[in-house]
């Protein structure tokens, strides 16, 4: 039955509808005959990065698998062009017998099909998941390390200063791995839950991240001015998401000021946008490193990171729930000056009082498989 279904179908099949089928396909493809003509070769593949230097490269690899394929040897290859624009493609070419021969031979002509696909964005992801795994591993075992010799140290230490001392450091580096955990699993659930769909009093978010930073606040003697304009401002979303985001933007706020400084906390409506913005008079960013804050694990100077705590995640997890929220997050920054924290959220749509309650459609769960 399989075998009368495959001949009415192909008795159906037109050219033309074989050649528009394989133009729209992802990949690009050649076929050529058992004479080595080409006789078949879809749009994607006349030029798969569409820069013609690259495009050269990239048909005379095609051509050699030709060549090859025609002779029976099927290939795999990962060609790197090094641009711009920089790409990865990987070519592959099949052998394939045409009408009842048996299995393809070494030796004899074959037609042959070769499939061409830019895989740039695979590899990249490829490479960004490895760093991030790298990059834990370097993240957890520097402190782990430190406990490991602060224990030792401490082992067989008889002076109680010494040991005072040692333990309360001891103590900070424990505090350090538990919140790079924390933060680990944050930014994990992050990824896998999307945000609900609450209604959320934006001054109850700005409230809450307050009261999480009070000590950070008052140790280090700042000031915080909380706008009244917009606190009564209401979002979709998850409450405790957004906590964590403007709680995380609070504590850097605090951490790279100086002593006795003002952070500013302010919430508005634009457009159809709520924003709230943290602004600080700190230390501020290079403008060089502004791109890169918002990935996991980057700071500016890791020293000043490392003595204020940082886990190099903070801000990770604010456009993470920024993202979740179908929002962005930017700065503003001058050295020197200051830094200003704005996360940007979609305004809450007022459900319509006469209509029946609609099913929440979801928030864009789809839209969090990045890695940063
Ligand atoms: P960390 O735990 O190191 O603070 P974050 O992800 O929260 O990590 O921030 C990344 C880096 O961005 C920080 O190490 C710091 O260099 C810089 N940064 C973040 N917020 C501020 C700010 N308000 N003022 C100055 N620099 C900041």
């Amino acid at each position: 039955a399989a075998a009368d279904r495959a001949d009415l179908e192909a008795a159906r099949l037109n050219a033309a509808t074989l050649r528009a089928a394989l133009d729209a396909l992802p990949v690009g493809v050649v076929v050529v005959d058992a004479g080595g003509n080409v006789v078949l070769r879809t749009r994607q593949a006349q030029g798969v990065v569409g820069a013609r230097h690259a495009d050269v490269l990239v048909d005379e690899a095609v051509a050699d698998h030709v060549a090859s394929a025609s002779r029976g040897h099927g290939r795999r290859q990962q060609l790197d062009l090094y641009g711009p624009p920089r790409r990865t493609v990987f070519i592959r070419s099949i052998p394939v017998v045409v009408g009842a021969a048996g299995p393809a031979g070494g030796g004899e002509p074959h037609a042959a099909v070769v499939t061409i696909e830019d895989v740039t964005e695979r590899i990249r992801l490829e490479s960004m998941r490895t760093d991030f795994v790298a990059n834990i591993s370097h993240e957890l075992r520097t402190p782990v390390g430190g406990l490991a010799l602060l224990a030792e140290t401490l082992d067989g230490e008889r002076d109680p200063t010494v040991v005072d001392r040692l333990a309360g450091k001891l103590l900070v580096e424990a505090h350090r791995v538990s919140r790079t955990i924390d933060d680990l699993l944050e930014l994990s659930r992050l990824e896998l839950e999307g945000a609900r769909r609450d209604e959320v009093v934006i001054g109850v978010v700005i409230a809450e991240g307050l009261d999480r930073v009070r000590s950070a606040v008052e140790h280090r003697g700042i000031r915080v001015d909380v706008g009244d304009k917009g606190r009564a401002l209401r979002v979709t979303g998850d409450r405790r998401q957004l906590v964590s985001a403007v709680t995380n933007l609070l504590d850097n706020a605090v951490k790279y000021s100086d002593p006795g400084s003002t952070v500013e906390v302010h919430a508005d409506r634009v457009g159809d946008e709520i924003s709230l913005t943290v602004r600080d008079h700190g230390v501020g960013i290079p403008p060089t490193d502004l791109d890169r804050i918002f990935e996991r694990f980057y700071r500016v100077d890791r020293a000043r990171s490392r003595e204020t705590g940082g886990t190099g995640l903070g801000l990770a997890i604010v456009r993470h729930v920024a993202t979740n929220h179908g929002g962005t997050v930017t700065v503003e920054s001058a050295e020197g000056v200051g830094s200003a924290f704005t996360l940007h959220l979609p305004c809450r749509t007022e459900p319509d009082a006469s209509a029946p309650p609609a099913a929440a459609p979801d928030l864009a769960p789809h839209a969090i498989g990045e890695v940063a």
